[in-house]
């Protein structure tokens, strides 16, 4: 079976690292729309400009816009073996034209819950690298990147305060409505974000295998 992930959870919940390497344990593609909007952006295209005076602001792109962004890459042939989506679904329109995508086939969804006062710290401090995007180790003190030596430098939208609320804000308004969304599938699980990545990237695991197992019919 095809192993296809649904990474939700607030701004700096942890999705984009621990997509990462579950992406590289199981060796699929991670799929990142916020990544893809910010490369978007750095490349100058039309999409890109939009994207990131919206993304600056802390405001969602259109759900049409996303879903055809999405569509497109999960048609691209790596995406045949499997992928660990982060940033998408956002809103219960994006969730049901994934499930449209979908069709049948099934979905396992991993909800990392983080309480607000700690996203809000994280969102402060964290830095990326300005070069291939990936995050920096928490507190690691470095001034470049681990992977390639790039730059580390603090996200447009994690450098102003207002922003970095008001992202929690679209996170309740738009966003946690998809819980309810997914809630009462045996394939959804809620992992408790807070703790050390490492943990966290162990309960994933274990998560996901028992969800496969239920899935493939091994076990109930
Ligand atoms: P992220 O890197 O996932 O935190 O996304 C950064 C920003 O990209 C968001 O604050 C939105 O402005 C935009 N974005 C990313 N994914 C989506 C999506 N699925 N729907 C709408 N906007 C998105």
């Amino acid at each position: 079976m095809a192993l296809k992930v649904v990474m939700l959870g607030p701004p700096a919940s942890g999705k984009g690292t621990q997509a990462v390497r579950l992406a590289q344990a199981r060796g699929i593609p991670k799929i990142s729309t916020g990544d893809i909007l910010r490369e978007a952006a750095q490349s100058g295209a039309e999409l890109g400009r939009r994207a990131k005076a919206l993304m600056d602001r802390g405001e969602l792109l259109g759900d049409e816009e996303m879903i055809g962004i999405v569509k497109e890459r999960l048609a691209c042939p790596d995406a045949a073996k499997g992928y660990i989506l982060d940033g998408f679904p956002r809103t219960v329109r994006q969730a049901e034209a994934l499930d449209g995508m979908l069709r049948g086939e099934p979905l396992v969804v991993i909800d990392l819950a983080v309480p607000d006062a700690e996203l809000l710290k994280r969102m402060q401090t964290r830095r990326v690298c300005g070069t291939c995007a990936a995050i920096a180790e928490p507190g690691s003190g470095r001034a470049t990147c681990g992977r390639c030596g790039g730059e580390l430098m603090t996200r447009a939208d994690d450098s102003d305060e207002q922003v970095r609320q008001h992202r929690l804000d679209v996170y309740a308004r738009d966003s946690k409505p998809l819980l309810d969304y997914y809630r009462g599938r045996s394939t959804c699980r809620s992992i408790n974000g807070a703790q050390a990545p490492d943990q966290v990237a162990k309960e994933l695991a274990s998560e996901i295998d028992q969800t496969v197992a239920v899935v493939s019919g091994k076990r109930s």
